[in-house]
C-alpha cells in the first residue's frame, strides 16, 4: 500500500461491487468507490495487511475493514472501506470448544467478518494461538480486544455476569452490524455453557439493533459441539435471536 492518506478521511465511503462477477469476494474484481461525492474505479486486491480495494490509478488504497488496535469498537477506532448491502450476523465461538481455531478460521475466510475478543484477558496460558498477540498477527485490522464487552467475575462462574463497559463497544458493533460486517465474538466458553458472558453480550447487541434498525432481524447463533469437533452453522445449536 503506497499511501495511508486513508486515514485522515472521515467522509462516509462506499464500494459497489460492478455487475456479473458473480457471488463472493474475489482478488481482481471491480468495484466502483464513491469517497467525498466522487467515483472510484477500483480493484480488490490481498496484500500483507489484508484485504484492500485499489483505484486503478493506483492513487486510492481503501482497506476494506480497520479496527485500529484494540478496545477499536469502544473507541469508535474503526474504519471501514466496503459497505454492503443488508445487517450483518453475529456468531459465539469459545476457545474452550474443540474444532473452535478451525471454525474462526471457516469464517474469516469471508472477509467482511470481524473477530471480536470480549474475553477479559485476552491470553491463553497453554494455548498461544489464543493469546492476543497472535490474534492480532494472524487477523490484523479485522481482530480487537473488546475489554468492555469482558466480564469483571470471569474467574468465579458463580459470581454473575458484570461486563466491564459495554456500551461503547455495543454501540460499534452495530454500527458496524448496519454496514453490512458480521462479528465472530470470541470468549473462553466451550459452547455449552448457558451463563457464559457471551450470551449477555449477544442479547445487548441485539437489543441495541433492534433500536436503531427496528427492521432488521439480528440471526445470531451460538456454537455448539455435538459430538466434539463438528463446526458449522448447522450444528443444532442455532440461536434465532429478534425472531
Ligand atoms: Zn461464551
Amino acid at each position: 500500500m503506497a499511501s495511508r492518506e486513508w486515514e485522515t478521511w472521515t467522509d462516509e465511503r462506499v464500494a459497489i461491487q460492478r455487475d456479473g462477477q458473480g457471488e463472493g469476494i474475489r482478488e481482481g474484481d471491480v468495484y466502483d468507490v464513491r469517497e467525498g461525492g466522487k467515483w472510484w474505479p477500483a480493484r480488490l486486491a490481498c496484500g500483507e495487511s489484508g484485504w484492500y480495494l485499489i483505484a486503478e490509478d493506483g492513487r486510492r488504497c481503501w482497506p476494506l475493514v480497520s479496527l485500529w488496535r484494540w478496545q477499536a469498537l469502544g473507541q469508535g477506532k474503526h474504519w471501514e472501506g466496503v459497505l454492503s448491502g443488508g445487517c450483518g450476523s453475529v456468531a459465539c465461538a469459545g476457545t474452550a470448544a474443540p474444532g473452535a481455531a478451525e471454525l474462526i478460521e471457516q469464517l474469516m475466510a469471508d472477509i467482511s467478518v470481524l473477530l471480536i475478543d470480549i474475553r477479559y484477558a485476552a491470553r491463553s496460558r497453554w494455548f498461544p494461538q489464543w493469546n492476543k498477540s497472535y490474534l492480532l498477527k494472524r487477523w490484523g485490522a479485522r481482530y480487537t480486544h473488546e475489554r468492555g464487552l469482558g466480564n469483571v467475575n470471569y474467574r468465579d462462574r458463580d459470581k454473575p455476569v458484570v461486563l466491564v463497559n459495554p456500551g461503547p463497544a455495543v454501540e460499534g458493533a452495530v454500527d458496524l452490524l448496519t454496514k453490512g460486517f458480521s462479528l465472530v465474538l470470541l470468549c473462553a466458553c466451550d459452547g455449552e455453557h448457558m451463563a457464559c458472558h457471551c450470551r449477555e453480550v449477544v442479547r445487548l447487541i441485539e437489543e441495541r439493533l433492534q433500536q436503531v434498525m427496528p427492521d432488521t432481524r439480528l440471526s445470531a447463533w451460538m456454537r455448539r459441539v455435538i459430538g466434539g469437533g463438528r463446526v458449522g452453522r448447522a450444528s443444532g445449536g442455532q440461536a434465532s435471536l429478534g425472531a
